[in-house]
């Protein structure tokens, strides 16, 4: 990033391929000539204001192409996984208990551990879990009389197959196909976007697609590898950031982190990622809002923090949470991710069962993947990067939720300022779709309002060893963040891809609020805020 104009030789090879393509593209960069983008679209001019950048326009109707394969060609990327794994939770449902008292919530605690059962959520309000139809009554025996679930999911394989893109006639995915109409592609400058974000992608089309940002972006945009993960799948990040001013250039890179897909399984959470730095490298110079932030601030996404789970979500097991690592026991393997990092870890509290989906592993860091991002990070640190703020987004239950995750009975240093602007976030949320989410502390789990603070209330799971706190911790980032998106559990994790856009825009609107206030307007600079929220709704 702000490095020179790149010459061919630089460009990664989804430009060359482009090069190739189009063979006026001249030596210096990816300059078409005026002819090729006249000629290319004759409907340009019937609509001058949407199309103020011919280049990035010609770039998206050529590069779609290029990044998912000519239509001939086809792509993995899109495919559902084999029709045989549709029946693996033929017999599943989700449901919900809504615990009232703490008796209710270690009994279910309790059973869960026992049962090695799937907690999709617990909340001050409720606990969803997913279970075979069967095991429903051998639960209910070890919970309260008064504790009785209601059905949440009632068919639980259905609402996974529900989830992959629909494929066509023709065995290609509705994103693959709609490649081939190139009317579609032409209706606005935001194409690619539009159509990338009508259905989850997978690895390979996501990765393909920040290639494309950073050969279609050089001067904003640089992507980079945090590390590998276990089974050596890179974990790309992008940075994106703008001109800095003399005086900021030369003091620490004030970062702000974002990263999606730590749970494989929470896929809103990548395609959220992805929405929101789609959004931000193509409004800069645009949005005075964006342009002012991205000169003050780089901006790090990490979309697929957790590649090998991400994956084996899409070729395997759809409700798959941690990553793929050995573990102790042959046959259960994959750490959470989310109980890895090194901060509040504690062994006597933390799942030490291998089979469990909330297992860390034995000691802090086991996880190569968190214990990658850390060292990233401290790297970062080492050479002029200071984390202001980290957002980790996650499915499901609307929450912002702020450290510390490990403990209630200690409260952070700037709490109050966390609180603030987590409650800001969610307003900003609620301002544009209309959308609830819940602000606490992220050690609060089920009914734990209902007591003072203390270690000894029973959880359903244990907080330690996070990821936002250890950034929160360790590098002082002090606005860390866990962010659960859409929904409150209609779908769960199966949220369908039609709430990709509304998660996206309701979080672009987070971010920008997030912005505002770190540049010190504390949500203040409302002509930017409101003008941008009415030309959305238009
Ligand atoms: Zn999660």
């Amino acid at each position: 990033m702000r490095s020179p104009v790149r010459t061919l030789a630089t460009l990664p090879a989804v430009a060359l391929v482009l090069a190739a393509t189009f063979p006026t593209i001249s030596g210096a960069g990816i300059q078409p000539s005026q002819s090729q983008y006249e000629g290319a679209d004759a409907r340009a001019a019937a609509e001058p204001t949407r199309h103020t950048f011919p280049l990035l326009k010609w770039l998206r109707d050529t590069a779609v192409e290029v990044v998912f394969g000519t239509p001939s060609a086809g792509t993995k990327g899109g495919s559902r996984p084999d029709p045989a794994l549709e029946s693996r939770y033929r017999n599943d449902v989700v449901v919900r208990f809504n615990v009232t008292n703490s008796e209710e919530e270690a009994a279910l605690a309790s059973a869960a551990g026992q049962m090695f059962l799937d907690v999709w959520a617990f909340t001050p309000q409720y606990v969803d879990v997913r279970l075979g139809k069967d095991d429903v009554s051998a639960l209910l025996t070890l919970l309260p009389k008064a504790l009785q679930p209601s059905v949440l999911i009632p068919d639980v394989a259905a609402a996974v197959w529900a989830t992959y893109p629909s494929t066509t006639a023709t065995g290609k995915s509705r994103f693959e196909s709609t490649v081939v109409d190139a009317a579609k592609l032409k209706t606005s400058l935001d194409g690619v976007g539009n159509i990338f974000f009508e259905d989850y992608q997978t690895l390979t089309v996501i990765t393909s697609w920040m290639r494309l940002l950073e050969a279609m972006f050089p001067s904003i945009v640089n992507m980079t590898t945090i590390g590998k993960s276990y089974e050596g799948r890179d974990v790309y990040a992008l940075r994106v950031g703008g001109r800095k001013s003399e005086g900021e250039a030369s003091g620490p890179r004030k970062t702000i982190l974002i990263t999606g897909g730590l749970h494989g399984r929470e896929w809103i959470s990548t395609s959220t990622a992805n929405y929101l730095l789609w959004s931000v490298i193509t409004s800069y110079d645009k949005e005075p809002m964006i342009t002012k932030l991205l000169d003050h601030f780089d901006m790090v996404f990490i979309p697929v923090l957790n590649p090998d789970g991400y994956e084996y979500t899409w070729q395997s097991d759809r409700l798959w949470r941690k990553s793929r690592q050995q573990t102790k026991m042959r046959f259960c393997r994959g750490l959470d991710l989310d109980h890895a990092f090194s901060y509040g870890w504690d062994a006597r509290k933390l799942q030490t069962d291998p089979c469990s989906e909330s297992y860390g592993g034995d000691e802090p860091f086991q996880a190569v993947e968190a214990s990658n991002l850390a060292k990233w990070a401290k790297n970062e640190t080492d050479h002029g990067a200071r984390f202001v703020a980290f957002l980790d987004l996650h499915s499901y239950a609307q929450e912002v939720l702020y450290p510390y995750s490990y403990t209630c009975s200690v409260d952070p240093p700037n709490r109050e300022n966390l609180e603030e602007l987590a409650v800001g976030l969610a307003k900003a949320i609620r301002i544009s779709s209309g959308e609830l989410y819940t602000v606490m502390s992220a050690c609060e789990g089920a009914v734990a309002r209902t007591y003072s603070a203390s270690e000894s209330f029973p959880r359903i799971e244990a907080g330690g060893g996070s990821a936002i706190d250890w950034f929160y911790h360790e590098l002082h980032a002090r606005y860390s963040y866990q962010i659960k998106l859409r929904d409150t559990g209609s779908y769960g994790f199966l949220l369908p891809s039609d709430h990709i856009v509304p998660t996206g825009e309701e979080m672009l609107n987070a971010l920008k609020y997030l912005g505002d206030f770190l540049l010190g307007n504390n949500g203040i600079e409302r002509g930017v805020f409101h003008k941008d929220l009415k030309r959305r709704r238009r």
